[in-house]
């Protein structure tokens, strides 16, 4: 079929054009008869085909070759759109190439409740509001304001779409999977390529299959599905790959379930994650009032939206899960990989220091914020009420994902039955999911140990407030209201009684309400950009703490590797969280400047005592004495001195915030290496001109030492190549001398960010003059 003049299905909605995708396929397909994955279908149905390239189903060699993609959408939200609109605008081009978005949710502290926590948004972001805000007028994004809802919910609830590709400025942008599209997270730099038209690059990813039997039954939900599936394949264990499930239990799930699995798919490391089409995701775009996507999905089910009859054999792995005996799990703490089925929780407590008490309990984000979700909240303290019991036993807060969920909420009175048990409703943003969490019931600066549960995707150390003494557990919505009601973490609600009242009782599990009768749109809250915006200007006041306009990096120099100084040997998890904090951080994420201030000063050094008051400190190779480590960074940049970074395993997992890339690129840092990489991460390196290598014997991390000089031998212009390995060359501080091999995962086009300082700096050289 002709790519032009295809039509024989629906024309393009939302950004996404079945006729091309399924034209592409086609030609695909005529050079091999193989069966595809949803994942390959999906994946390769965006494949730019423009006569310069080429492609060949059979010699696509996944987790090896560079596919070169054309997203439908892009998304930001407000903490990473700063940072991606002023390299679009360093870019130079008149308006995005893709249709874009920009999501308000991150800012936003949680604190008294949803008015007054807007109202301080508005009044202490509004620099940042207004550049976002007038930078999407010009360039013809639209604008989400404060309040609209999350990122993936609200696209959830407006632009998802089966069979579409969506990549987005965060990881859980994978959430999109419950409508059948593939979203995938990215940093800053990806999404300006992708706004500049330029094509969006990924190594093509395995495919994980996970085949779902049976029924959930009782207190089992699709939260478990995920929780379980982190338990077996570990933080890590799905990177480079896609997890696609199949099998007879999808069709038995509610979309936002689905979604609600996608999303945490991040918490596996993995690329993304889709479900096939079903009778619910067209239940649920309908509901959503997109008939007219329902209808066109349905169209291109067979040929697009599922699996090729066969292709089951082509999966890198397959996973079975039999949901009908499926026990609800509680992960954590510190990591969502540490899974307890509930039946074995109050066993390891006892062996464990965890604090059993519990100090808060929390449901929402845009993990498990559904209608589904906050009815089944609501069925419980029905359930408490009728029993006699009118208040939970802990602090209880709530983030809606989206006005339009808190606006049905509201309606349904939902939202003041959980008040009047003690909730309290905070805006539809991220709170306390990252740290935008002003908490008070805690010592948070003096490190008070407790113990909180959520139905939040990620519960990393310092995650919700910025305490490395909160053990955080996550867990479906349902669980987390049965918790808040017991008040304490050896509980079990489906064996347990409810105590301390004057009758104990027993919870029924709740029933799944999938969708509300009627969806209220709530407050409008969107910002249309004009057709038109050349005449608009954007400003950015040079004295900002806030914002900063950037400046190109300085291209790669011949002996920029020689003699490096460790800046910093990391042990254990490093993730983003810990290269670059969030909560109060926050309002520095468009001023490189400041926020560089943070740079790992949650990490842990491998070469000081373990000490809690030495996490994000190094010593001064200059002058030997301990400082924090962005102080040290600049010591040593102004002093000229090259340095580098030794990091752990799965070094960057987590979000896919730039800022841990672009920061060290800042401070004057050459490389990063490591025993392996979170696949966001290591490009988001590349990008930013940074040197991620790995080591090619991880044992080789552990015979680095604190005062260890380090020169990297094959990495100028010309020795660099793809697959061809680099020397380390190790000057101890006794004198002694050795050398190890290291791997780097540059294909020739990265080679070329590297070379002009950043793709950046490369992609002007495209696209202006
Ligand atoms: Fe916001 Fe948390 Fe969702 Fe990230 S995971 S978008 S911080 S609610």
């Amino acid at each position: 079929r002709d790519l032009a003049t295809a039509s024989a299905y629906p024309p393009k909605i939302l950004g996404v054009d079945y006729n091309r995708q399924i034209a592409v396929l086609d030609s695909l397909k005529q050079q091999s008869k193989r069966p595809l994955t949803l994942t390959e279908k999906l994946l390769y149905s965006h494949l730019i085909v423009d006569g310069q390239r080429e492609w060949n189903l059979e010699k696509i060699d996944r987790g090896r070759t560079i596919l070169e993609l054309q997203p439908d959408r892009i998304a930001c939200h407000d903490a990473t759109a700063t940072m991606a609109l002023l390299q679009f605008i360093s870019a130079g081009l008149p308006r995005v190439r893709t249709p874009t978005t920009v999501h308000s949710d991150h800012l936003v502290i949680s604190e008294k409740g949803a008015i007054e926590d807007l109202e301080r948004a508005t009044s202490e972001h509004a620099e940042v509001y207004d550049f976002l805000s007038s930078a999407s007028r010009k360039y013809g994004i639209g604008f989400w304001k404060p309040g609209s809802g999350i990122i993936h919910t609200v696209i959830f609830e407006n632009y998802a779409m089966p069979g579409g590709l969506i990549i987005g400025t965060d990881s859980h942008t994978p959430n999109a999977g419950g409508l059948g599209m593939l979203g995938i997270g990215v940093g800053g730099a990806d999404a300006v390529d992708a706004m500049s038209g330029m094509p969006w690059e990924l190594v093509a990813p395995r495919v994980i299959g996970v085949n779902l039997t049976g029924q959930l039954q009782g207190w089992a939900s699709t939260k478990d599905i995920i929780c379980k599936l982190a338990g077996v394949l570990t933080v890590s264990g799905g990177k480079g790959s896609v997890v696609e499930f199949f099998g007879p239990g999808t069709q038995t799930l509610g979309a936002t379930a689905m979604a609600t699995i996608c999303n945490m798919s991040a918490e596996i490391g993995s690329t993304s994650c889709i479900f096939p089409h079903s009778p619910s995701m067209d239940r649920y775009l309908k509901g959503t009032k997109r008939d007219y996507v329902a209808q066109s999905a349905i169209q291109v089910r067979n040929v697009l939206l599922t699996a090729d009859e066969g292709s089951h054999n082509y999966y890198d792995r397959v996973i079975d899960i039999n949901l009908s005996t499926l026990e609800p799990h509680i992960n954590g703490p510190f990591t969502p990989d540490l899974a307890h089925p509930i039946s074995q929780l109050k066993s390891t407590i006892s062996d464990k220091d965890w604090p059993v008490e519990l100090s808060h309990a929390m449901v929402g984000s845009c993990t498990n914020s559904s209608y589904e979700d906050l009815d089944k909240c609501r069925q419980l303290v029905r359930q408490a009420h009728a029993a006699g019991t009118t208040k939970f036993k802990v602090p209880f807060l709530l983030t809606p994902g989206s006005e339009q969920i808190q606006a049905t909420a509201e309606a349904d009175g939902i939202l003041d039955e959980l008040r009047d048990a003690g909730a309290v409703v905070l805006s539809s943003s991220c709170g306390p999911c990252v740290g935008s969490w002003d908490r008070k019931d805690v010592d948070v600066k003096g490190h008070e140990k407790n113990s909180v549960i959520s139905s939040f995707n990620r519960n990393f150390i310092g995650r919700h407030d910025s305490n490395p003494a909160t053990h955080s557990f996550v867990t479906s919505p349902e669980i987390v209201t049965a918790f808040a009601y017991s008040g304490r973490l050896d509980f079990n609600p489906t064996m347990d009684k409810i105590a301390g009242t004057d009758i104990p009782f027993l919870l029924e599990p709740p029933i799944n309400q999938e969708l509300p009768r009627h969806f209220e749109t709530g407050l409008d809250t969107f910002q249309e950009p004009p057709t038109d915006g050349s005449s608009l200007t954007v400003s950015v006041d040079p004295k900002s703490d806030r914002l900063q306009l950037l400046n190109p990096f300085k291209p790669w120099q011949r002996g920029n590797a020689d003699g490096m100084e460790i800046l910093i040997k990391v042990s254990g998890k490093c993730t983003t969280d810990h290269i670059s904090p969030a909560g109060p951080w926050y309002k520095y994420r468009g001023h490189l400047e400041n926020i560089s201030n943070n740079m790992l000063t949650t990490a842990s050094n491998a070469s000081l005592p373990n000490d809690p008051q030495l996490l994000g400190h190094t010593r001064n190779p200059l002058t030997g004495k301990v400082n924090v480590v962005p102080e040290v960074a600049r010591d040593l940049q102004k002093n000229g001195v090259r340095w580098c970074i030794i990091g752990d395993n799965n070094y960057g997992e987590g979000s896919s915030r730039e800022h841990a890339a672009l920061e060290p690129r800042y401070l004057g840092g050459t490389a990063i290496i490591a025993r392996s990489f979170a696949r966001i991460h290591e490009t988001n390196l590349k990008k930013q001109g940074m040197l991620p290598l790995t080591f090619n014997d991880s044992a080789d991390y552990d015979r680095i030492c604190d005062g260890d000089r380090i020169s990297l031998i094959g990495v100028e212009e010309g020795e660099l190549q793809p697959d061809k390995s680099v020397v380390m060359k190790v000057q101890g501080k006794n004198g002694s001398v050795w050398e190890a091999d290291l791997n780097h995962s540059f294909h020739q086009g990265q080679l070329a960010w590297l070379r002009a300082g950043s793709a950046l700096n490369f992609i002007k050289t495209k696209t202006v003059g």
